[in-house]
């Protein structure tokens, strides 16, 4: 068989490694004769498999003992409204710095709950497209936190530093750059990210937040998205998503083999490189992002005669290049080269790029 190569921006790809020790255990998990999927949470063999994904994490990304990790549901999503819920109190504003699709989309939700400020920071001179840098964004006084997306999975754009903001709390979307590089997680209040695009299977939702935030919720909380809630059942106030955190807990064990952060940050940054180095040297595919914002984990592009995108995407699949389609609310393309992603997937994608220029261009 071929080989295939999936660049979906989520559910993405999980490391072959990962899939294959998965399958290994699907039915017969550690000689037990049972699977992982048909056991109670509550059991000594899951809590430890619990266990173990929380030290692994908390290992990979240095998450010092004043944090909390908490394992959820409900997905990035549904963290746009536990925000809110849990972080208001009395205030009646946050800061939502606007930087493409879904930190857009945090702010929409977060007006059911409060008169969130908008600041906007995408920029558009010298026809590159940027983002404003964090010393130039004009935070409120009285905003309860700011929320930012260091990486918009759909826009392609990427905020690299990271944002210091004295006596401000500060919340990321974490969901399509987690674990992709090191961080310094005493610069956040709260980290969150759903596992589908740089983890694991669908389903999980992870949250690192620092200790004393647990108790503001709002009363109307719902209890299964209150952090307190959550965080005194040790992430198993409902049933959890089992396998996914299992299936997780393999990833984070995965990273550490791949040398940890360190080391994967140095694989993101040479994947993406060679397909930027591509994307400019070419007279027939654009992408239009300044250097400083443009995102290691989704590569999106344009070819510049958009009447070949069909045909583009469609040779590309016969030759196991997978699932480019950019996002229908910009076009174009989009390859999601997230941790999973080998090298030899990009340069495939490199190589076959250059072959359709030649012939089309
Ligand atoms: C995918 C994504 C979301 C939405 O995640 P769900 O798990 O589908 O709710 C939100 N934010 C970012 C940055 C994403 O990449």
């Amino acid at each position: 068989m071929n080989v295939v190569y999936n660049f979906s921006a989520g559910p993405a790809m999980i490391p072959k490694d990962v899939l294959y020790e998965a399958q290994k255990d699907l039915r017969n998990w550690k000689k037990s004769n049972f699977s992982i999927m048909e056991i109670s949470h509550r059991s000594e063999t899951f809590i430890q498999i619990a266990l173990e994904a929380e030290r692994d994490l908390r290992e990979l990304l240095k998450i010092p003992d004043w944090f909390k990790v908490l394992f959820c549901q409900g997905g990035a999503r549904g963290q746009f409204s536990a925000v809110p819920m849990n972080l208001l109190g009395n205030s009646k504003t946050a800061d939502y710095i606007n930087s493409g699709y879904w930190s857009n989309c945090a702010f929409i939700e977060a007006k059911k709950y409060c008169t969130p400020k908008s600041i906007l920071i995408r920029k558009n001179d010298d026809k590159k497209e940027s983002l404003l840098s964090i010393n130039q964004w004009k935070i409120n006084k009285n905003s309860a936190y700011i929320h930012y997306c260091p990486n918009e999975t759909i826009d392609g754009l990427c905020i690299h530093e990271e944002p210091v903001f004295e006596k401000k709390i500060i919340v990321g979307d974490f969901s399509s750059v987690i674990l992709s590089r090191p961080i310094n997680i005493n610069n956040y209040d709260l980290i969150y990210a759903s596992a589908q695009k740089n983890i694991g299977p669908a389903g999980i939702t992870i949250i690192i937040i620092r200790e004393n935030l647990l108790k503001h919720s709002s009363n109307i909380t719902p209890s299964i998205l209150d952090y307190q809630k959550i965080s005194e059942n040790n992430s198993m106030f409902n049933t959890p998503p089992t396998f996914s955190w299992y299936l997780s807990g393999l990833v984070f064990k995965w990273l550490k083999k791949q040398g940890g952060l360190k080391e994967i940050e140095k694989s993101n940054q040479k994947k993406s490189d060679l397909l930027y180095k591509k994307i400019d040297a070419s007279d027939f595919y654009i992408n239009n992002i300044d250097n400083k914002n443009r995102s290691q984990m989704n590569v999106v592009f344009n070819l510049i005669n958009p009447k070949l995108n069909a045909i583009f995407l469609k040779e590309a699949s016969k030759l196991g290049l997978n699932y480019l389609r950019g996002h229908a609310a910009v076009g174009g393309m989009r390859a999601s080269i997230y941790n999973a992603m080998p090298l030899e997937g990009v340069r495939s994608l490199i190589e076959f790029m250059s072959y359709f220029e030649n012939q089309y261009g």
